[in-house]
């Protein structure tokens, strides 16, 4: 199936479920929920996806550009080289009908280093997103600082690369509007981040409306502040039963910001 296929029936599945969203949107509650997974870890991104594919929800996962390729320079504690992906399992979750977005060329702490030399390498991410990934298209990107990480400078010359980004601040944004650029972001770490993520879902539910963009990395023992995937199921399980919660990656909820969608709300 090919992707743009299967981006319309997700749609078609999404309209049979209309009704009761836009109901709660008349009540003037909507909660939209994005858990954006970073970094690229193989073995938990396609579990994260199949967990995803259960309810025909669409995940939202960050790689690292230059991750897969040899001699690379990305080092961190919570990664290790035999642990990431590459384009080939990225393009086939996108095929899926998952987004994936950038998250630095070599996992470089941005906000750190001289601005120019900070915006070579979010060029040189772009670049490999550009020529790896299918249709990408670095205006309908979000752009997800590593460590949550950046510059005023940074985040004013972004906008003319990218649709948006991603950067730390609180989990629970507005709901975005048409012209909105800069999502903010936050998480729990190094050890298990669940109880973490339920108590800003309880945030979340508790305001008339919101965004909240939960940010994590891997399953089980990978990466930085993991869950279990019982947990995740569980989770996107209850999340589903309430009306006025969509789950979805961050990218298309900014894409339907632009379109409207949330004007009145
Ligand atoms: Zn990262």
């Amino acid at each position: 199936m090919k992707r743009r296929d299967f981006v319309r029936t997700i749609g078609t599945a999404a309209s049979a479920a209309i009704p009761a969203r836009l109901l709660s949107a008349e009540t003037g509650k909507l909660h939209i929920v994005s858990l954006s997974f970073d970094d690229g870890f193989k073995k938990s991104f396609l579990r994260i996806a199949e967990i995803y594919e259960k309810f025909s929800l669409s995940a939202c996962f960050n790689i690292i550009a230059s991750a897969h390729m040899p001699g690379n320079q990305v080092r961190d504690d919570y990664m290790k080289q035999e642990q990431f992906g590459d384009f080939g399992a990225w393009n086939e979750l996108q095929d899926r009908g998952h987004e994936i977005m950038p998250h630095g060329y070599r996992h470089a702490h941005l906000a750190s280093l001289p601005p120019e030399e900070a915006k070579d390498l979010i060029r040189k991410c772009i670049d490999v997103f550009s020529k790896e990934l299918r249709g990408f298209d670095a205006k309908k990107a979000v752009f997800n600082f590593p460590y949550n990480q950046s510059s005023p400078e940074l985040e004013e010359w972004l906008p003319s690369v990218v649709m948006a980004f991603r950067t730390t601040g609180g989990i629970l944004n507005p709901l975005p509007k048409p012209a909105t650029v800069k999502i903010t972001t936050g998480g729990f770490g190094p050890d298990n981040a669940e109880k973490h993520v339920d108590e800003y879902v309880d945030k979340l539910l508790a305001q008339p409306s919101g965004w909240m963009v939960y940010n994590l990395h891997g399953l089980d023992e990978e990466g930085w502040g993991p869950i279990r995937p019982a947990y995740l199921e569980k989770l996107l399980g209850r999340l589903r039963e309430i009306d006025s919660v969509r789950i979805q990656p961050t990218a298309r909820v900014l894409m339907q910001a632009k379109s409207g969608r949330f004007a009145g709300i």
